[in-house]
């Protein structure tokens, strides 16, 4: 999807719904000659990406020819260098070629000649010879895509079906992906005054901070200050022991074996993909129409000590990169101090309570959660007045309010 030869200014966004089908369940003649598209496919990908990796340019000819032969028409595109289904853009970085994955066009049924569509609530994919595979589109599926083409318009978004099958996976199932891609001009920055503010910091040990505010250049408004946390790791973690003690018992062993591992797997890019697209949809609602400027702050992958969840936070540049490609924000991905004081430099000192990392200024006496102090830096970059301290009512230890009221 990445890496295909970008325009200048030009940013892309993609959004992508996955499907499931167990093959159990789909017409058998369908999906043989599915199987017999993979099994050529398969072939001619090797050859074409090795041909490519080595610099053959006989053998590059060769796989063409193959596949003008042996693959019908429009999975062809992904040997096609300048379609938006071409398979091999990062030759040179790829370990080997996703022989596992077809990709075609998803076009609209007025014209299904070219690839994939949607017919009667169901997702029609042409297999050559005349062939179709037929697979039922669940209602929110259906929905999904209105509603996603409905969040970019008035700009046009091409579709692709992806469609992955690996026959040593039990059970064995059908992955279908459709993914949406946009592409805009790369969104500029709008007026910080009067534009809905949202910091979103992942450097804190528990998930990530936001706080979403409104300044007009003389007022800076805070409207909210959300912290997301992931589920319950723990939780799960006990889940997963009662599971592998009842298959020890020899109790519906492989069941249990893989419920335990789904268990113990928790799904911490899920988790940060649900999380980025909460701020984004909580950034609009408090937009009202306004425009909008977002900072996330991650930690450098450098600087990131073993913790799991710390790992986790790093996928949100992507995922948040994304998004704003996807929805057209302005959104900058810098660090800010959390250990400054912003009103006076000087270092700012913790002191750590049952629920919040407090830090205190003890040469000029601002105090606040030290997860907002980045947000007040960035407002100074911004040119913007700094908001009333702290953000939000924290309980003060009594060290503090002894300091802060002499
Ligand atoms: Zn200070």
């Amino acid at each position: 999807m990445e890496g295909r030869n970008r325009k200048r200014g030009v940013v892309e966004g993609f959004r992508v719904l996955t499907l499931l089908y167990y093959v159990s369940e789909l017409p058998a003649s369908a999906f043989q000659q599915l199987k017999e598209l993979f099994r050529v496919y398969r072939a001619v990908a090797a050859l074409y990406f090795w041909s490519k990796r080595l610099n053959l340019d006989e053998g590059v000819e060769l796989a063409l020819e193959r596949a003008k032969l042996l693959v019908p028409s429009y999975y062809r595109h992904a040997f096609d260098e300048d379609s938006q289904v071409y398979q091999f853009s990062e030759v040179e970085r790829m370990r080997r070629p996703r022989k596992v994955v077809l990709q075609l066009p998803f076009v609209d049924a007025l014209h299904y000649h070219c690839g994939c569509y949607i017919e009667g609530g169901k997702l029609v994919v042409r297999l050559g010879n005349r062939e179709r595979l037929e697979l039922p589109l669940p209602e929110r599926a259906l929905r999904w895509l209105r509603e996603k083409e409905d969040e970019v318009a008035p700009l046009k978004v091409t579709k692709i079906v992806r469609i992955q099958w690996r026959e040593d996976k039990r059970p064995e199932y059908l992955k279908v992906q459709i993914v949406l891609r946009v592409e805009r001009q790369k969104p500029v920055m709008p007026d910080p005054k009067g534009a809905l503010l949202c910091y979103a910091d992942a450097n804190s040990d528990y998930g990530i901070a936001c706080v979403f505010a409104l300044s007009n250049g003389t007022e800076t408004k805070v409207l909210e200050t959300p912290k997301l946390k992931p589920p319950n790791r723990g939780r799960r973690l006990r889940a997963a022991a009662k599971r592998q003690a009842a298959a020890a018992y020899g109790h519906k062993r492989g069941i249990n074996l893989a419920l335990a591992r789904r268990s113990t797997r928790f799904r911490a890019k899920g988790w940060v993909k649900a999380a980025t697209a909460r701020i984004f949809r909580k950034a609009f609602q408090r937009a009202n129409g306004r425009s909008v400027i977002m900072n996330f702050d991650i930690p450098d992958p450098k600087s990131v000590k073993g913790s799991y969840l710390q790992k986790t936070l790093l996928s949100l540049r992507k995922v948040a990169r994304n998004l704003a490609n996807w929805f057209g924000v302005y959104a900058t991905f810098e660090c800010y101090h959390s250990t400054v004081c912003p009103y006076c430099g000087s270092e700012l000192e913790m002191i750590y309570t049952r629920r919040t990392r407090i830090a205190y200024c003890r040469k000029c006496g601002f105090y606040d959660d030290r997860d907002y102090v980045p947000f007040y830096h960035w407002l100074k970059e911004l040119g913007l007045p700094l908001p009333k301290h702290p953000l939000q009512r924290i309980e003060l230890p009594e060290e503090l309010k002894l300091l802060t009221s002499s």
